[in-house]
C-alpha cells in the first residue's frame, strides 16, 4: 500500500489569529480553527470568518509541500483536534490539495495513526505536527515538527 502523511492543522498548515470582542477589540490572540465561524472568505491566502474576528493564515509553504507529498506518492490527510466543520470549511476555502481530513474536538491522534498503521499497512507513515513531541506515536512513524522539515526530507 502507498505512503500516508498526516498533517496537523493549527500552527502547522495554518495559524489562527482571533481578535477580542467589543472593549477588547484591539487584543489579538493565537487561536484554534474551532474559534472561527464559517463560512470563510479568502483574501491573499488569508481566510476571514463570518464574524470578522478570526483570520486564518496559510503557511507559505503549505501548497508546495502538499503538492510535493502527492507527487512522491503520499496520501495526505489533515489530522486535527478541532471541530470538524471549521477544519473542513477552511480546507475547502483554501482549496488545499489534500485527500481527506480527520477532525474531532477530542480526537486521539496516536490512536488514529496506530489504527491506520494496523489496518491500512502503508509502506510509510509521516506525521507533521507542531506538538509532535507530546504524542506517543509508534516508533516506525516518521515525525516532523513543521512543513520546512518535510520539505527537507522530500529533497
Ligand atoms: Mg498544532
Amino acid at each position: 500500500m502507498q505512503k500516508v502523511a498526516f498533517i496537523d492543522a493549527d500552527d502547522t498548515l495554518w495559524a489562527v489569529a482571533v481578535r477580542g470582542k467589543r472593549k477588547k477589540k484591539r487584543s489579538v490572540h493565537v487561536g484554534i480553527i474551532s474559534e472561527c465561524k464559517p463560512p470563510f472568505r479568502l483574501r491573499d491566502e488569508v481566510l476571514i470568518d463570518s464574524s470578522g474576528r478570526c483570520r486564518v493564515y496559510l503557511h507559505p509553504e503549505a501548497r508546495n509541500v502538499l503538492r510535493r507529498l502527492k507527487d512522491k506518492g503520499y496520501a495526505t490527510v489533515v489530522l486535527s483536534i478541532n471541530y470538524k466543520e471549521p477544519v473542513a470549511e477552511a480546507i475547502r476555502a483554501f482549496n488545499l490539495p489534500v485527500d481527506g481530513a480527520i477532525a474531532d474536538i477530542d480526537l486521539n491522534k496516536d490512536a488514529v495513526v496506530e489504527t491506520a498503521q494496523k489496518v491500512c499497512k502503508p509502506e510509510k507513515i509521516v506525521v507533521v505536527d507542531d506538538m509532535i513531541n507530546y504524542f506517543d506515536l509508534p516508533r516506525d512513524v516518521e515525525k516532523y515538527r513543521n512543513l520546512s522539515e518535510v520539505e527537507e526530507m522530500l529533497k
